[in-house]
């Protein structure tokens, strides 16, 4: 048998090039969701229980960005949620799952003024996404985004996007939480999804979904081909994430834990099957809203440095180099390692 090389985002960089870029001011990060709806910051953060809610709903639309409030409570919750984001920001986003009253949580979601619904599952390319989105238009026609995922091919973007996908988060297992593919032997390394994704021929979105852990992670996934990034583990532990703070010796915290994980699901459903994730307490940091500006700064300065000033123009103009080890080495900031 023959493997195929699959690299992520440790395993390349963008080589600096000529830039006319006089002013951070000249670069545009924004991007369409789909004809009705443009975000002038492509983040987007993740339907979890310990990312977002109403404060990051509205925190990450007012820097542009979208918030997906997650499933993993009660219909009547969930929309209470969606409707008090909407009254203060123009576009909110919720995720519903594939069975039991997914339909008529959709359906509220949206009376209540959810522009994008996620139809959100850790397997994507899957009959039961399928159903759900036919079943979900059947319902509510183009009123909404059909945000959908999630997949790690070509083959399963293209058949989420004939399925009626507006946009496809791409990237199984990559996730910081995620034990998918140490559970389950499958998944495929993050940047990979994304450029195989990039060869679609489809116009759906890609969301670059899990493994993102710095600016210049979200500026090679867009170059790579990704239209935005959704964010997880960058966004939780602020004050807009829910859950409280907690002091502990190693200074305070908040928790951050995956959907799929033994806790997530004993408190959504009362019992776990397959565990596929971890709950872990994570460093207390602040207000969202800088998190967010320091990402923006970083983006935009990772566009100059290959003389973008569009998303397009990065696509194009992008030239990735594969580093060996020493050189992911050299990249880190490395000084306090020096003996
Ligand atoms: P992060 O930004 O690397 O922290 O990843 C966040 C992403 O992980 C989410 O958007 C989901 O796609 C994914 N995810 C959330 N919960 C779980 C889980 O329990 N197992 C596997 N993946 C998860």
């Amino acid at each position: 048998m023959r493997f195929k090389e699959a690299l992520t985002y440790d395993d390349v960089l963008l080589i600096p090039q000529y830039s006319d870029i006089e002013s951070r001011k000249e670069v545009k990060i924004g991007n369409g969701l789909d004809e009705n709806i443009h975000l002038d910051f492509p983040v987007i953060s993740a339907p979890m229980d310990t990312v977002t809610e109403l404060n990051m709903a509205t925190s990450v639309a007012e820097m542009g960005g979208l918030g997906v409030v997650h499933r993993y409570n009660t219909i009547d919750d969930q929309c209470i949620i969606v409707k008090n984001a909407w009254e203060k920001v123009e576009i909110v986003g919720a995720a519903v799952g594939v069975t039991g009253d997914y339909l008529k949580r959709a359906s509220r979601l949206a009376h209540h003024g959810a522009k994008v619904l996620c139809v959100d599952v850790a397997h994507g390319h899957h009959k039961l996404v399928e159903r759900a989105i036919k079943y979900i238009k059947d319902l509510l026609h183009d009123s909404v985004h059909i945000m959908a995922g999630n997949v790690a091919t070509l083959e399963g973007f293209n058949d989420l996007a004939d399925w009626g996908a507006d946009s496809i988060r791409c990237n199984i297992g990559g996730g910081s939480i995620c034990s998918t593919r140490i559970q389950t032997g499958h998944g495929m390394p993050g940047l990979q999804t994304i450029f195989e994704c990039a060869m679609s021929d489809r116009s759906a979105k890609i969301v670059a979904d899990g493994g993102i852990r710095s600016s210049g992670d979200i500026v090679k996934a867009i170059a790579a081909g990704a239209d935005f990034v959704m964010l997880g583990s960058l966004l939780a532990g602020t004050d807009e994430s829910p859950g409280e703070k907690v002091v502990t010796l190693g200074g305070v915290k908040k928790e951050y834990r995956g959907m799929a994980s033994k806790d997530a699901q004993i408190k959504w459903r009362g019992r776990y099957s397959s565990n596929e994730g971890i709950s872990t307490f994570i460093p207390y940091k602040g207000s969202v809203e800088t998190i967010l500006e320091d990402l923006r700064n970083g983006i935009v300065s990772g566009f100059s440095y290959s003389g973008a000033r569009t998303i397009m123009e990065l696509q194009t103009k992008a030239k990735f180099i594969k580093q060996t080890n020493a050189g992911l080495g050299e990249s880190r900031t490395h000084i306090l390692g020096k003996k």
